[in-house]
């Protein structure tokens, strides 16, 4: 059955459902796919029949674009009322973009600015139109400050295969499954070691209990604790609570026990391998960029009471506690590394230190093609950007990373992070000599992610000034 989807388009330049439109005949093998609802971009759907359509019955909504207008939020608002998922779809819609910029200065400023000042203007008087067009926001409100997002795929705009992997990948997550699958049995329904050599009857853990039978690999047979990649069964079997007697037994994770915990969660939540790509419903990456997003509750054990995460992934009480208790043990766990590259990690330029030999504009001299810009002098946000786009910038246009991904796990802001390790990198330079170089510092280090930022916007700094 093709999955409901809508496109909604907030303020935006279209750039990514432009680079959605490039994947031309790849789009063949996921079109079948689509029910397609809505995408003004694309076909002439009214917007009243998104208004129609009944609360969650749109499988996936992608966003594009910013909160600028009071009609983007409302936008913003409907599409979370009619979709189960949400996808922050390229760079604006997960942080904000170059259009977030324009919280360095207020409304009124930007008004006349774009309606009074701009040197095309030809009105002899110019002024604010007022018929026909939406009021404007006060600043721009990052989306996921409006609404819960599930999905947050980056990128200025993301590319073409960043988004048709996240779609196949979301495909994946509402598909059936394989026809072997069994959510009625579970994998030891099927082991031959139920009776007689049972890892967990020798206190190592084995996910078979909670996993859906149906797999032909078998891991026990070949000497390999299941780790679950059948996915939850509806039925637990007979050996749950031995698996669970072992887990509520682990106050502190080993090594061997914190790679078999992330191992599992990995596998049996669905874990996508797609670089750039967050789904919050997808709880280890959740744990690693948002941990303190999550709820602890007390539950009761045969070894008294215990503090887990509270998470429902499964629908099945007994096993959404497991799934709880790994996640507080991984979180409690300082070895718990959710791997996330930079750009830098993709680029084939020579590197030594990235130590910047004397600071440069972008026009100043001819960057050289083999080696690291930031040891050219030039500023590149390579290190401090996540990585999706193949370092594009550096690798293919001779041109420093602007940073259009966003950042990378781990960092709440790209430009804070930047400007520290830009210290680092220059501890031994005059401080007023740097400076000196770099003009126009939350454009250059946050000019994609200022509406996500600490840095705030001029609109909060007024009304401050005014109490
Ligand atoms: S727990 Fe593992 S080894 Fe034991 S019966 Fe189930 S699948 Fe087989
Ligand atoms: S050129 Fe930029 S992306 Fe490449 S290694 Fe240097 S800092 Fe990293
Ligand atoms: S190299 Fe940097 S600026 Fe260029 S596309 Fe990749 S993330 Fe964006």
């Amino acid at each position: 059955m093709p999955v409901p989807v809508a496109f909604m388009q907030l303020s935006s330049c279209w750039g990514c459902h432009q680079s959605l439109l490039n994947a031309h005949l790849g789009l063949l093998d996921i079109l079948p796919n689509l029910d397609i609802v809505y995408w003004p971009a694309v076909v002439d759907f009214k917007h009243d029949s998104l208004k129609a359509r009944k609360d969650g019955s749109i499988v996936v909504g992608f966003l594009e674009g910013v909160a600028r207008t009071k009609q983007d939020t409302a936008n913003i608002k409907l599409m979370r009322k009619k979709c189960s998922i949400i996808v922050a779809f390229g760079t604006c819609a997960c942080y904000g973009s170059v259009a977030g910029l324009a919280n360095l200065f207020d409304k009124d400023e930007l008004i006349k600015r774009k309606f009074m000042e701009t040197e095309s203007i030809t009105d002899k008087e110019p002024k604010e139109p007022s018929q026909h067009v939406p009021g404007i926001e006060e600043f721009i409100v990052n989306v996921k400050d409006i609404i819960d997002v599930d999905v947050f795929i980056p990128g200025c705009p993301p590319t073409t295969d960043n988004i048709v992997a996240a779609i196949t990948y979301l495909f994946t997550l509402v598909g059936e499954g394989p026809s072997s699958l069994d959510k009625n049995k579970c994998v030891c329904d099927n082991c031959d070691l139920f009776k007689e050599g049972c890892f967990l009857d020798k206190g190592k853990l084995c996910y078979g209990p909670i996993t859906a039978a149906g797999c032909e690999l078998m891991c026990p047979h070949e000497g390999d604790m299941c780790l679950g990649c059948f996915k939850p069964t509806n039925k637990p079997g007979e050996k749950f609570k031995l698996l669970k007697q072992i887990l509520d037994g682990v106050e502190e994770l080993d090594a061997e026990t914190g790679a078999s915990l992330q191992h599992f969660l990995n596998l049996y939540l669905g874990a996508s391998n797609i670089t750039n790509f967050y789904f919050r419903g997808d709880l280890l990456q959740r744990l690693a960029y948002e941990p303190d997003s999550f709820k602890v509750k007390e539950i009761e054990t045969e070894k008294g009471p215990k503090l887990i995460l509270d998470v429902e992934p499964t629908g099945t009480n007994a096993i959404d506690e497991i799934v709880g208790a790994s996640l507080f043990l991984l979180k409690n766990d300082p070895y718990f590394k959710f791997s996330s590259k930079t750009v830098c990690s993709h680029c084939d330029r020579e590197v030594a230190d990235k130590v910047p030999t004397e600071l440069k504009r972008d026009y100043e001299g001819l960057p050289s093609m083999d080696t690291c810009f930031l040891e050219q002098g030039y500023i590149c946000l390579g290190p401090v950007t996540q990585a999706g786009c193949g370092a594009i910038c550096p690798n293919k246009a001779n041109a420093p990373c602007l940073g259009c991904y966003g950042p990378p796990v781990g960092v709440e802001d790209q430009g804070l992070k930047f400007i520290s390790s830009l210290g680092s990198l220059c501890a031994d330079r005059d401080v007023d000599e740097v400076m000196k170089a770099i003009k126009d510092p939350a454009g250059l280090f946050n000019r994609f992610t200022l509406a996500a930022s600490v840095l705030g916007h001029k609109y909060h700094d007024k009304i401050e000034e005014e109490e």
